[in-house]
């Protein structure tokens, strides 16, 4: 069984020394448990926030701790009596071939209702973030006008296509031309603006120029600065994730905190952080909406897929660098 651990902290942004493999004989189930191998691993941003050793939503991570995180798994063998061995189950699996996890916490994939990859990223936590994110947030009516940040990744992608299947207009902002033209063209959202362009802020503005009713943020830093004060009055600001601070860039100046506030005041603004675990029983309508979406192609299924267990960590740094749209995934067995 071969296990990625966490070798040391970066500095800055991660590079592959951070990470050892580590190689053991593949674990037995105990009572209640489940043994699994990994089909699908996810790589997710938080991972990056977990590496600080600092107080976060989610404790840091030890020096030789194994990578934690989604996956999608098939059944070895189990001594949970809801499991058999050949099920499908999503998991958190981490970053290894085999994973042992307590029978309660799988829940069950139905590759009839949507392929495998869909169950790391639409109709998965990543889904499900998208979804009570803006709507448990964020509260869309149907005209509103709705700007989402790293539009064209796995979280981001999802909101702006959950906010045009409600009836909103939406627009996104993303890292480049090509990205923002697979988020119009592909992905459906009626602008995309590109956030490294020396005109990016006059751009967000002309593509709406009424300003934004909802902000979905999956960024912050500079580019969150600027969108503030482009929002409406009573606007609504989502705060997701904070993705170009995780490798302890600071892109503002400290002065900046006095506008911010100031912006907040004036355009009497509602700025709301969550994390989807604390949403998990607002919405028990999500899969099946979800699923109708992905049948009637209201919502696309999105990924950046690589093969083969190496493959998860340049996967990761990829990600961090913008290198994917949509949801990214590494298949590292066959069913
Ligand atoms: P993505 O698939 O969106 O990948 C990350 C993207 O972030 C990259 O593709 C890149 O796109 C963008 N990015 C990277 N660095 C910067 C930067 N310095 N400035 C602007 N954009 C940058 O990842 P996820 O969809 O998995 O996660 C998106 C956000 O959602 C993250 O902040 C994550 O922490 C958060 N999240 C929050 C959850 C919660 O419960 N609150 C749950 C899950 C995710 P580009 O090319 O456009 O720069």
């Amino acid at each position: 069984n071969r296990r990625i651990c966490f070798a040391r902290r970066p500095p800055g942004q991660p590079t592959a020394d951070v990470f050892t493999i580590a190689e053991g004989e593949v674990p037995l189930p105990g009572d209640g448990q489940i043994l699994c191998r990994n089909l699908l691993v996810s790589v997710d941003p938080y991972l990056r926030l977990k590496m600080h050793d600092r107080e976060s939503y989610t404790p840091p991570l030890e020096i030789g701790e194994q990578i934690p995180g989604g996956s999608i798994a098939q059944v070895v063998s189990s001594r949970h009596d809801d499991w058999q061995e050949g099920d499908l189950v999503a998991i958190p699996g981490g970053w290894q071939d085999y994973a042992i996890v307590l029978g309660k916490v799988a829940t069950r994939v139905d590759r009839e209702r949507a392929p495998l990859e869909a169950w790391l990223g639409p109709l998965g936590m990543t889904g499900y973030t998208a979804y009570a994110g803006l709507l448990s947030m964020g509260q869309p009516k149907a005209g509103e006008t709705i700007l989402v940040s790293a539009a064209a990744g796995a979280v981001g992608s999802l909101a702006g296509q959950i906010g045009k299947a409600l009836g909103c207009r939406v627009v996104g902002i993303a890292g480049s031309d090509a990205k923002c033209k697979t988020v119009v063209e592909t992905l459906g959202f009626d602008a995309c603006v590109d956030y490294r362009s020396s005109t990016f802020e006059e751009d967000l503005r002309a593509v709406s120029p009424d300003g934004y009713d909802i902000y979905f943020d999956n960024v912050g830093g500079r580019i969150s600065f600027c969108v503030q004060k482009q929002m409406k009055l009573f606007g609504r600001i989502i705060v997701c994730g904070l993705i170009s601070q995780y490798s302890g860039q600071n892109d503002l100046d400290p002065k900046s905190l006095d506008e911010y506030m100031r912006w907040i005041l004036v355009r009497r603004l509602a700025i709301r952080g969550f994390i989807v675990s604390d949403l998990a029983r607002n919405h028990p309508e999500f899969h099946e909406t979800m699923a109708g979406w992905l049948k009637n192609r209201q919502i696309r299924l999105e990924t950046t897929l690589y093969q083969g267990f190496g493959q998860i960590v340049p996967a990761f740094l990829a990600m961090l660098q913008g290198q994917n749209t949509g949801k990214s995934i590494i298949r590292i067995a066959e069913a």
